[in-house]
């Protein structure tokens, strides 16, 4: 665990050092979970975004996008609910004076018994290779049964304080931390103080106090904004259920606890899509939705064993199934992605709270009614998170050095092809110029000639840059270049006229987009 979280030190420190991530306000020494993306790391930004909003509004004909307002008007937050329950549990430690998500806390400790059954799987594993059979195991191993039962028993207990009449059942909470022995993890004692619920959103002010100013709040997800649009864009776009519309923007929440870098920010992005259903197909669409989303994660090729679907314990007002996409970060599984079915909740409470009706005509039955919603929620950064996670690596070379390289899927590399003359001089500088002249039009090109060749490729390596090119002597005589590829640092000889076809097929994100169907 412990080499985990130095892993994880490197990468926030990489992301720093080469234009990916700075602390916002840097020269300030920073605002706390607020983050801004350097010159790689808006690349990569976007290539994500680009990847998500491609495979849903390009290839989903039912599915539109929209780009709505960050501010809304307050009501929208009150029928939503935000208002009264977008809340967390938050609690204290009076030694450490630092504060956390009781919730959280009680998650992680249900975590360490999972760990635990884990560990002895493996070991089992390494034990006894093919013959080993895990559903004997589990059910018989006594350490393995011992564990599942403290996690079954936590796990009931929690889903009861959680879920508790009237809403989550604050000193519930706290008698769990207390008999499970949770100890801060910084001053190490129990020491704790009551669990206070903690309103998420921003508030600021619109127009002048003379006017009359109102209270109005940053929105705290992407979601409602698609909702209030519902009739417009159904109307307009003249859609047929079933239909999505899709949003990438901005949301804020005032976190308790913003530790672990963009993992949890104040200032965050999201890509939501909201599918309007009709009543009673909902579980059949959550189920759809669940599998594209996976396959969507899946088809980046960082291996299927680092995906897992967590279902909620714990619904939300509006829910009545949820799960997350979760992905084996280096502080273990964490969501990066929640699937849920919103029944007709936000709908019906915007028609209440605004007086307008909010249905669809269905030409088919001749009736009306409120349609059901399955939703998608992404976030960019969570998921600019994994990426990056899961491509770093300090890789020992044969030769006994090292390299630090990422291995960003080719399509979303911020820089796809490095451009370097051999040297200064003989016209070289210019040949290289003039391959980046015809290629910039198709994909992201990076002229360099500072150094020796060696130190450029690490240089690229360490943003992960797909394909380095080199003009030498022969290029000038006939036209060919060396192409280095950045995983398997193999060079090849090839023809400048053959560049295009070459890498476009690796890094364009249609290739990409192709797997999905
Ligand atoms: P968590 O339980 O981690 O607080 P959540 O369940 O509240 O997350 P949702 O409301 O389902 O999150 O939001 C959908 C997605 O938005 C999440 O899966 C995550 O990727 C992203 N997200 C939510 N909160 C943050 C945040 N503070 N910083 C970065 N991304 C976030």
């Amino acid at each position: 665990m412990a080499q985990q979280e130095d892993v994880f030190k490197k990468i926030v420190s990489h992301c720093k050092e080469y234009g990916f991530v700075f602390p916002s306000s840097d020269i300030y020494d920073g605002l706390g979970a607020v983050y801004d993306y350097g010159q790689n790391g808006v690349e990569l930004k976007n290539n994500i975004k680009q990847y998500w909003w491609q495979s849903m509004v390009l290839l989903h004909e039912n599915i539109v996008g929209i780009d709505a307002a960050i501010f809304m008007h307050p009501t929208t937050w009150k029928a939503s609910g935000h208002v009264d329950a977008f809340n967390d549990p938050l609690i204290d430690n009076r030694d450490s004076k630092k504060r956390y998500r009781a919730d959280v806390l009680i998650e992680e400790q249900m975590a360490k018994y999972e760990d635990k059954i884990q560990k002895e799987i493996e070991k089992a594993q390494k034990r006894f290779g093919d013959s080993f059979d895990e559903a004997k195991f589990r059910a018989t191993n006594e350490r393995v049964l011992e564990n599942q039962k403290k996690y079954d028993d936590l796990h009931h207990r929690f889903q009861e304080v959680m879920n508790a009449e009237g809403g989550i059942d604050l000193d519930g909470l706290k008698q769990i931390i207390l008999d499970e022995g949770i100890v801060c993890p910084i001053s190490g004692t129990r020491n704790w103080t009551d669990v206070r619920q903690f309103n998420l959103m921003f508030k600021t002010e619109m127009g002048s106090t003379a006017d009359g100013a109102s209270t109005i709040y940053l929105r705290p997800e992407t979601a409602q904004g698609i909702f209030v649009n519902y009739l417009n864009v159904q109307k307009t776009g003249r859609m047929k259920l079933p239909f999505g519309i899709a949003q990438i923007g901005k949301a804020f929440r005032n976190e308790i606890v913003a530790r672990q870098f963009i993992f949890r920010m104040r200032e965050f992005e999201q890509m939501e899509m909201q599918f309007f259903i009709q009543p009673g197909t909902e579980l059949d669409w959550f189920q759809k939705w669940k599998a594209y989303r996976m396959k969507w994660h899946q088809n980046l090729g960082f291996g299927a064993e680092n995906y897992r679907f967590h279902d909620h314990d714990k619904l939300a007002h509006y829910a009545n199934a949820a799960t997350d996409i979760e992905f084996r970060m280096p502080f273990g599984f964490k969501e990066v992605e929640g699937i849920h079915s919103r029944t007709n909740f936000d709908l019906s409470q915007h028609a209440k709270y605004s007086g307008k009706k909010i249905e669809y005509f269905d030409p088919d039955t001749n009736e009306s009614y409120t349609p059901y919603v399955i939703e998608t929620s992404i976030g960019v950064d969570r998921m600019f998170l994994s990426i990056m996670c899961h491509s770093y690596e300090e890789q020992l070379l044969p030769d006994g050095q090292t390299r630090t390289v990422l291995h960003l899927p080719a399509a979303l590399a911020p820089v796809k092809l490095a451009v370097f003359p051999l040297t200064k001089k003989d016209g070289m500088p210019e040949k290289a110029q003039e391959i980046i002249n015809d290629l910039r039009f198709h994909f992201n090109c990076k002229y360099e000639e500072k150094d020796q060749i060696g130190k450029r490729y690490r240089r690229m390596d360490a943003i992960g840059c797909p394909y380095c090119v080199t003009v030498d002597q022969q290029t000038l005589e006939d036209n060919t270049v060396t192409l280095r590829d950045r995983d398997t640092m193999e060079q090849k000889r090839v023809a400048i006229s053959d560049l295009r076809g070459i890498i476009e097929d690796k890094v364009s994100i249609t290739s990409l987009l192709k797997k999905l169907l």
